[in-house]
């Protein structure tokens, strides 16, 4: 999968893409992750992505022409007019909450483009041009790349041979619509708190039962939600 975030940061992506899954997922040809600044797309001499809004307001919002350049530049073609698997995604707190069921979605596409937006946002007409909105969560956050590093990061392990052990993914919270149950780790007795017995039973049968009560237990008790949708 090829991804591409548009920010006026673009450094920022690079020590959190170098580590763990995702540089092993890059490693292996799997993935490949391209940060471009902006500002390359700009044509005067201040290199502005931004300007007042109208209507007037506090803050600045960012200009629709730079995103547009950016995109026509990576897509070495129009916006409007995507090559198949491709999803043009903007970052905002208007968009489709992220979850894992839209990750599992997003992992299907051939190439990821991501813009992140700064300030007070993003001119309305770069709507035009894009395939997705995307948002983290209801809250505002002051740019749009910490959001584009969660959706890449959620979507890198996903990607077929990136996990060591692709059951894991089975078993993983939210993917049956139950968080995961509770793990454990050597030693089995440390300080008061012993590893339930039934995990070094060795009964498989046990385990599994165990494992399907204590996330079913997790789930209701702590996010009882996920047992009310469909
Ligand atoms: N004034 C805007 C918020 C701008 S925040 C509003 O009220 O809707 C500046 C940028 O940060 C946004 O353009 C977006 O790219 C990013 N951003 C902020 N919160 C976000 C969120 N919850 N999800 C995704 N991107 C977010």
């Amino acid at each position: 999968m090829k991804v591409d975030i548009i920010s006026i940061f673009p450094e920022i992506f690079e020590p959190v893409f170098n580590v763990g899954m995702n540089r092993l997922a890059q490693e292996r040809g799997l993935l490949e992750i391209t940060g471009h600044d902006l500002r390359d797309y700009t044509q005067d001499k201040h290199r502005q992505v931004d300007d007042v809004p109208y209507g007037g307001g506090p803050g600045m919002v960012m200009k629709p022409e730079p995103f547009y350049r950016a995109l026509e530049s990576i897509l070495d073609g129009s916006p409007f007019v995507l090559p198949g698997g491709v999803r043009t995604i903007l970052m905002t707190p208007q968009g489709e909450k992220m979850s894992q069921e839209l990750l599992v979605d997003l992992a299907k596409a051939q190439r990821l483009i991501v813009l992140c937006g700064r300030y007070e946002g993003v001119d309305a007409r770069v709507g035009n041009f894009i395939t997705d909105e995307i948002s983290v969560g209801d809250y505002v956050l002051s740019g749009g790349e910490i959001g584009a590093m969660a959706l890449v990061d959620g979507v890198s392990r996903l990607l077929s041979g990136v996990l060591g052990d692709e059951t894991s993914l089975e078993e993983e919270s939210f993917t049956k619509g139950l968080l995961e149950y509770p793990q454990y780790t050597r030693p089995a007795s440390w300080m008061d708190f012993d590893v339930p017995a039934v995990l070094t039973s060795g009964n498989h049968k046990a385990i599994q039962e165990w494992r399907f009560q204590k996330a079913e237990f997790a789930t209701r008790t702590k996010r009882p939600d996920l047992l009310e949708k469909d």
